[in-house]
């Protein structure tokens, strides 16, 4: 396939494999931010092909995995009303809240529909004028600007049955909660190339001047890895903390500004609370004051709903970097992509589903 085969090239993967061999002289933990990252790792072995005290931990960019229990509850709560549309990508369905799913709730009767983009949520709010149609707007700085262009399209046809249940996250933050935390072992990170193709990269430049961590902006290809972990190998031998470009084919230092306008616009930055992990400060997109007629939460009263997090699973841990999916006590045995307790068993991006997928590492006796 064109502009892919090139990037999954056996030969060059070795030669990448093996110049990082010769650059690593000692240990070093390096974390890739993306679950698209985590699961190319996965799928395509990469983690086996790296010299012996370079270790790759998995980070919390899954926005499924991270959106808070709680908000799944009002998106379940949402979604159960007789006068509602509830629109989502399709990944979100089997995500587990307190007591069931979206899933569960279409079961039931509740209108849940699968869209592919929320430009389709507004199409249905002008169909049906008499049904609230409720999107589901999860995601990183990477589908804020489509979210942003729904709620102003919608503004801009005067719809009054569309709304957003947001629980929009923001990359750098949840890196600087990693660095500051007391467990934290990551000496250097891979940065989302998606995410940067939007933001740029000049947000990591603070972060990289304090805590003295370089960070590579990287692609999602094999080679793309590889050559993203030489990169940032070098920079770590040679004693520098720089952010370095990888991903050259889709990510400029300043971003998309047009995208960004437009989310500036409509979002707010707010804290936010991420799933496993706990409150992260200025680390999600709210929306704006100018657009708050358009926030489900408001709309519905739902904004004091609360919830409990599963005692068993580590899933923050995992997120954080701090353990492994096969750590887990449920993995593989009490939880599975079939009947997964934690998000990150249940998302394509879930560093937990990616093990179990494409390891077969030794479910957990205890
Ligand atoms: S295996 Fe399941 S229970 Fe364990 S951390 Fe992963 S999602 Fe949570």
């Amino acid at each position: 396939m064109k502009f892919l085969d090139e990037y999954r090239d056996a030969a060059l993967t070795r030669q990448l494999a093996a110049k990082l061999a010769q650059r690593v002289t000692r240990p070093w933990t390096l974390m890739e931010v993306c679950g698209g990252q985590t699961h190319a790792i996965v799928k395509f072995g990469l983690d086996t092909l790296l010299p012996p005290g370079l270790e790759l931990v998995h980070g919390p960019g899954c926005p499924v995995c991270v959106t808070p229990i709680e908000l799944i509850d009002k998106a379940l709560e949402i979604a159960a009303r007789p006068e509602v549309i509830f629109c989502s990508f399709g990944d979100m369905l089997r995500v587990p809240g307190s007591k069931m799913d979206l899933l569960s709730v279409k079961a039931r009767g509740g209108d849940v529909r699968i869209v592919y983009s929320p430009i389709d949520a507004v199409k249905l709010a002008q169909d049906k004028p008499s049904r609230e149609v409720v999107f589901f707007a999860v995601g990183f700085e990477t589908t804020a600007p489509a979210n942003a262009i729904a709620v102003a399209q919608a503004r801009q046809f005067g719809l009054k049955n569309f709304s957003l249940l947001v629980s929009h996250v923001l990359v750098p933050p949840a890196m600087e909660a990693i660095l500051a935390s007391p467990d934290n072992r990551v000496q250097g990170f891979l940065a989302a190339g998606h995410v940067c193709a939007i933001m740029g990269y000049t947000e990591y430049e603070p972060l990289v001047r304090k805590h003295r961590v370089p960070i590579v902006v990287t692609g999602f290809e094999p080679l793309d890895i590889l050559q993203g972990l030489l990169m940032c190998v070098d920079l770590l031998e040679s004693g520098r903390a720089e952010v370095e470009n990888q991903y050259t084919r889709a990510v400029r230092r300043e971003g998309n500004r047009p995208a960004l306008e437009l989310v500036r616009e409509v979002f707010r930055v707010v804290p936010r609370k991420w799933r496993g992990i706990g409150e992260i400060p200025q680390s999600g997109l709210g929306l704006s004051e100018a657009y708050a007629e358009f926030d489900a939460e408001m709309r519905f009263g739902v904004a004091g709903v609360g919830a409990e997090e599963s005692g068993e699973c580590i899933s923050g841990l995992i997120l954080q970097g701090v353990r492994k999916p096969h750590e887990c006590p449920a993995f593989g045995a009490r939880c599975t992509p079939d009947h997964p307790l934690g998000a990150t068993m249940v998302s394509s991006e879930g560093a937990c589903a990616a093990y179990h997928r494409y390891r077969r590492v030794q479910a957990a006796t205890h």
